[in-house]
């Protein structure tokens, strides 16, 4: 990521903050740190800075593991991405050159062979016919063997650029999968903020609106206490198909954390958000649970919402607090409803 030079003045306050942050917490002030700890000071990185704020309560442990989970994430993933893409498609080019020389190579030698050829055909009328003639054709000879051996090479060469851009796609892949949550397929937290950056900025950029829905299962906690673990896993994978089913076109279905989801909605006024999200809602609660070993079903899953409008002058991290905030509220409010941002409303989701 590139980021504009701060002044030097900036810089110096930026910096001076940061260490002092660092030494709060009992973190070391090595260049990895500070590297964070500058970036969510002078708010240049909106992922760092959501991730932060949300443990800057926490104990000075929880926020030295959540600091170093984002090093290791966000900066790691950031860095082995871009190292990785770019040595691949560096080597991709320089095979490409290489073939394209021993393609120009191999015609020349060619029309080469050609001009001999003509050569040989010359000479038969002039004096000393044999000896001309031997030298010609070994020439000749000489010749083709150079060919065969640079279409070999050319052969040689179009396998690597093959092989190599069988790689390129690989690296994609492992790429694709470094930002999915296995469990359900979604996007995981490291997409999730990929992609409400991205969508954050088009929609800053096009002037669109962009709403984004944090919904949280509903005592989660008591359903793996009763149920176990194994069938807690199911439901988040339940409620995956439900979500990715509920939305479509550039709509993000995300896995925000163990039972947190967020729905990124391009192009969608907090209005029909809400919509999505309560007839996500109605299609959560209507699902029965059953256990796939002995057939019984088990009592239905809830989930609560929360819906907020992004403002083209904030940074994302402050239209996740929004959601979240109203996400809080639907919980505080009874659970199972939708609520929109600064809207005290329970169920607000039926009154549209
Ligand atoms: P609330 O309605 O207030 O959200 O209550 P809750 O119990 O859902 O919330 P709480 O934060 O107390 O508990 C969340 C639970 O989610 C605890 C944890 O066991 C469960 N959980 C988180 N991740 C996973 C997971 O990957 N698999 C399973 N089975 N459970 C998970
Ligand atoms: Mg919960
Ligand atoms: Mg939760």
């Amino acid at each position: 990521m590139l980021y504009q030079l701060d002044s030097k003045e900036d810089a110096a306050r930026y910096s001076e903050i940061a260490i002092q942050l660092m030494d709060s917490y009992g973190l070391p002030a090595t260049p990895d740190f500070y590297r964070l700890f500058y970036d969510y000071v002078s708010e240049r990185d909106p992922v760092v800075v959501a991730r932060l704020r949300d443990v800057a309560d926490e104990t000075p442990d929880r926020f030295r593991a959540a600091a170093e989970a984002v090093l290791t994430d966000h900066y790691g993933m950031e860095r082995d991405t871009q190292i990785l893409t770019a040595t691949g498609e560096a080597m991709q080019d320089q095979i490409r050159n290489v073939v394209r020389n021993v393609q120009a190579a191999g015609s020349d030698v060619g029309a080469f062979g050609n001009a001999l050829n003509g050569l040989e055909s010359g000479l038969g009328v002039i004096g000393d016919e044999g000896r001309v003639k031997s030298i010609a054709t070994q020439m000749l000879v000489a010749t083709q063997q150079m060919k065969t051996r640079s279409e070999k090479l050319e052969q040689d060469l179009k396998q690597s650029a093959n092989e190599i851009s069988n790689l390129q796609e690989k690296l994609a892949e492992s790429r694709r999968e470094a930002l999915t949550d296995a469990l359900t397929g979604l996007s995981n937290r490291a997409g999730f903020d990929k992609s409400l950056m991205q969508h954050t900025a088009t929609a800053r950029e096009k002037k669109t609106p962009l709403s984004l829905v944090i919904c949280d299962i509903d005592h989660f906690k008591k359903f793996n206490d009763t149920y176990g673990h194994q069938l807690g896993d199911q439901v988040l994978r339940l409620v995956g198909s439900v979500l990715s089913q509920g939305l479509k076109g550039r709509d993000v279905p995300c896995r925000y954390g163990g039972e947190e989801f967020a729905l990124i909605l391009p192009e969608t006024d907090i209005k029909a958000a809400a919509r999505v999200a309560d007839l996500i809602r109605q299609d959560i609660a209507a699902k029965r649970i059953v256990r796939k070993r002995t057939g019984e079903e088990i009592s239905q899953v809830t989930m609560s919402f929360g819906v907020a409008h992004f403002k083209p002058d904030e940074a994302p991290a402050a239209l996740i607090k929004r959601a979240d905030e109203a996400l809080y509220r639907s919980k505080e409010n009874g659970r199972n409803q939708v609520t929109m941002e600064e809207n005290t409303e329970p169920r607000l989701a039926v009154a549209i």
